[in-house]
């Protein structure tokens, strides 16, 4: 993708998923709670809704997955940093997914990863408005540590990827922008402190 290459390849997101593999929000599904609102399979509006892979995070698939549908797009004419260019990958999913596969900004909700003005990185209550209501979200539901964590360790490796850390400052200063108050969940320490 664009003209760096992106140092986030299969190993890279295999490391990532593996953190990630055991870890859910609750302890229990959290699917039950809200019929599964995020997966939002058989609701009319669905087609919009997806979920983009991160650089690099199409390697961890075939693209013939049977639950997922692909659509290519260009970051050039999205809401993406200056330093992204090329395809980007907007998937959305049609049927119940292979836990183990689900890319990264599936595993990563109701929290997202947000840059301080002064430069931490801090894991928040997701901001982005939802077509649907998340009750972890709107009820600010205590969340399991072990999750919060491996999400916290997950994140630190991910933005040593300079195209996945340009993205988190974008979406922190589009917040910012935005006024929307944020609620941090966890500071998240620099690599190797
Ligand atoms: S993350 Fe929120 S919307 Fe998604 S399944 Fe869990 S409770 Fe429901
Ligand atoms: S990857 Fe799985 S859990 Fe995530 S939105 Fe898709 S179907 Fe739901």
């Amino acid at each position: 993708m664009g003209p760096h290459k992106p140092i986030a390849g299969r190993e890279f997101y295999r490391q990532v998923y593996a953190l990630l593999a055991d870890a859910s929000p609750l302890a229990g599904d959290c699917g039950e709670l809200c019929h599964k609102a995020c997966c939002t399979l058989e609701s009319p509006e669905s087609r919009q809704l997806g979920i983009y892979l991160l650089p690099g995070e199409e390697t961890m698939f075939t693209g013939h997955e049977d639950w997922l549908v692909w659509e290519e797009q260009r970051a050039e004419h999205y809401d993406f940093p200056s330093s992204w260019h090329g395809p980007v990958f907007f998937v959305h999913c049609t049927s119940t997914c292979p836990r183990p596969q689900r890319p990264m900004q599936c595993r990563t909700f109701p929290l997202a990863p947000h840059y301080l003005p002064g430069g931490t990185l801090t894991l928040i209550w997701e901001t982005m408005p939802l077509p649907y209501v998340c009750p972890l979200v709107k009820d600010k539901w205590p969340l399991r540590q072990d999750f919060i964590l491996a999400l916290g360790r997950a994140w630190q490796l991910l933005t040593q990827e300079p195209l996945i850390r340009d993205l988190v400052q974008w979406d922190s200063r589009h917040r910012y922008r935005q006024g929307d108050p944020v609620q941090i969940v966890l500071v998240i320490p620099e690599v190797g402190a």
